[in-house]
């Protein structure tokens, strides 16, 4: 199992070093290869969202506050999953 706070920074100051991190988590099409890193993905059609504890039900091991997020290639409307973690509500 992977640590999940990893490397979050306690304070929050405008570091362009945080660009370096959202860059990590592109999100690549199966349909067509186009590749969606975060800011892209945000702006692809909404399908659906997949609560943690409905992932729950069929996988043992799915860490608590992880949901699935569905949506819709712009290129070739395959539909895309990906991971988001909403452990961070915490920060306030
Ligand atoms: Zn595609």
């Amino acid at each position: 199992m992977g640590i999940l706070r990893s490397n979050v920074p306690s304070g929050r100051t405008a570091s362009p070093a945080t660009d370096d991190v959202s860059g990590d988590r592109a999100t690549t099409c199966g349909g067509c290869s186009a590749t969606y890193p975060d800011a892209a993905w945000a702006s692809l059609s909404f399908i659906r969202q997949i609560e943690a504890a409905e992932i729950a039900r069929s996988v043992l091991d799915w860490p608590a506050g992880v949901t699935i997020e569905v949506r819709r290639c712009a290129n070739c409307g395959t539909s895309l999953a990906r991971k988001r973690c909403t452990t961070a509500s915490w920060f306030g």
